[in-house]
């Protein structure tokens, strides 16, 4: 019988978690194993997630200030999607970025092994080639996927996910979003923007709910504004299927609503992809969604056996997954020293328009914890680069503690929020006061220039 071979860490997925934990093994010199199933290579975020998304949004924005146009004095006319166009530009901007991540992942440094793998014991895993290996360490990042929860009729009913829509070459009459977090948002407006009639059902209050109401409100505002319609709040009752397409009944403000669309997106959520691992097989815990359990040094119950990215949480956004992989590889290579992933510098970015993005401690948290602190804002229908560009939802919020005002968090809904909120990144990280930052240059006019009315607010709060 031939030897099994021995890795020091084998990195299950080779997604943003599994490829860089394995980055990161193989340059402190150890032997690593990545395997991955998957007919194509690149996971969630280059495939199916992050770059397609954005690289679609980004189009449907031009499209959007295209038919704008007469706001700002200009005529253009006939603009519209030519969706065989934009679908071939997707496919061409993403093999790009997935050759670049298939060449790093076969380029010899660690053995890439093209197959399912599943545990036999916590040290062999048995892969779908028929053969098995065995780890010292193991990192498990195998990702989510899309989840059906127990909604009248839905699991019968069929629907796209987001992996239909980011891939459609013809624009829909017409669809319905189930859900009200980032991807359903993201892609309903998408939807709209390139001409589908689009219908939002969620049930919370408040699309984006894991946002303050104040942020996710003018969003919905937008959203409205821009013909989406939007049923926050709702009790569904019943999902069925029709000649023509779909039908979903719901409870919206004590009335019953039936709303009809030729298509149905299924976007109320994703859950860890963890079923096929047999993880018990291997003593691994994990919450009854098949979440796997993990300490702040991205250990599972079974010290050597280490998780990272969408299948452990507890954000699945992709810096986390590349830090927490990054982490477990460290760890696992016995690194002293080691700091684990910061969640109070947690990044969120919503690629709306307006876009919503929230950096450190959310005010919700703070109210939560009893923590004193100090807030200002400013809005961005007052500023006059945002004026100009006729950017005028959303405003600035800054967070700070109230003695020395260290920032504690910002949140931004506006015009490029997600990349305005990278001001306060370094600032955080290193724990500046508004004072520090005010201190630093802001050039006029810019839309960056309108952080600095809530600091100066703040500052002067702190001299009273
Ligand atoms: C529509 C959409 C848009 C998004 N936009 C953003 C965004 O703008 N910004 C952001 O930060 N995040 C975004 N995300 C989330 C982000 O894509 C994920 O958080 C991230 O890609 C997760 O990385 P991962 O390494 O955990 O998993 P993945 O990248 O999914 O990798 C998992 C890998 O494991 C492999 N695998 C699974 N099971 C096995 C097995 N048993 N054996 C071997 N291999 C296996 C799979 O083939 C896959 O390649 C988005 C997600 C979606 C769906």
């Amino acid at each position: 019988m031939a030897k099994i071979k021995t890795y020091d860490l084998i990195c299950i997925g080779g997604g943003s978690a599994g490829f860089n934990a394995a980055r990161v093994a193989t340059a402190l010199g150890k032997k690593v194993a990545v395997i991955d199933g998957a007919k194509q290579l690149g996971g969630l975020c280059i495939l199916r997630g992050c770059m397609p998304s954005k690289t679609l949004i980004y189009i449907a924005e031009i499209l959007h200030h295209a038919q704008q146009a007469d706001k700002f004095g200009l005529k253009v006319t006939g603009a519209r999607a030519d969706m065989k166009a934009v679908h071939a530009r997707k496919k061409r901007i993403i093999a790009d970025f997935a050759r670049y991540r298939e060449q790093a992942l076969t380029e010899g440094k660690f053995d890439l092994i093209r197959a399912y793998a599943r545990f036999v014991d916590a040290h062999t895993v048995a892969l779908s080639d028929g053969t098995r290996i065995r780890g010292k360490n193991f990192l498990i990042g195998t990702g989510s996927k899309v989840s059906i929860p127990p909604v009248p009729g839905l699991a019968e009913t069929k629907s796209w996910t987001s992996d239909e829509v980011l891939d459609l070459d013809f624009i829909p009459k017409s669809v319905i979003v189930l859900g009200g977090g980032i991807v359903a948002c993201e892609l309903a407006q998408y939807l709209n923007r390139i001409g589908a009639e689009v219908t939002l059902i969620q049930r919370s209050e408040h699309i984006l709910r894991d946002h303050s109401d104040e942020a996710s409100s003018i969003v919905q505002r937008a959203f409205v504004d821009e013909g989406i319609a939007l049923f926050a709040g709702t009790q569904i009752q019943a999902i069925s299927s029709e000649r023509h397409g779909v039908a979903v009944t719901f409870i919206h403000d004590g009335k019953k609503i039936v709303r009809r669309a030729a298509h149905l997106f299924n976007a109320l959520g994703r859950e860890p992809n963890t079923t096929n691992l047999d993880l018990a097989t291997a003593g691994v815990k994990t919450m009854p969604d098949g979440q796997i359990l993990i300490n702040r040094w991205q250990q599972t119950n079974v010290p050597h056996i280490y998780a990272a990215g969408d299948c452990s949480g507890p954000v699945e956004v992709v810096h986390i997954a590349i830090a927490q992989g990054e982490l477990a590889a460290r760890h696992a290579s016995g690194l002293k020293g080691l700091k684990p992933v910061d969640f109070s510098l947690l990044l969120n970015v919503v690629f709306t328009d307006p876009q919503l993005a929230t950096i450190g401690l959310l005010e919700s948290e703070l109210l939560l914890r009893g923590t004193k602190y100090l807030s200002a804002s400013y809005p961005f229908n007052d500023h006059g680069k945002s004026i100009l560009m006729e950017a005028n939802y959303g405003f600035v919020k800054v967070l700070a503690e109230p003695k020395r005002g260290r920032i504690l968090g910002a949140e931004i809904v506006g015009k490029d929020a997600g990349e305005l909120i990278h001001c306060f990144s370094t600032a955080l990280a290193m724990r500046a006061t508004v004072h520090d930052m005010l201190r630093a240059p802001w050039y006029h006019p810019t839309l960056a220039e309108i952080i600095t009315y809530p600091l100066e607010e703040i500052a002067d709060q702190l001299a009273r």
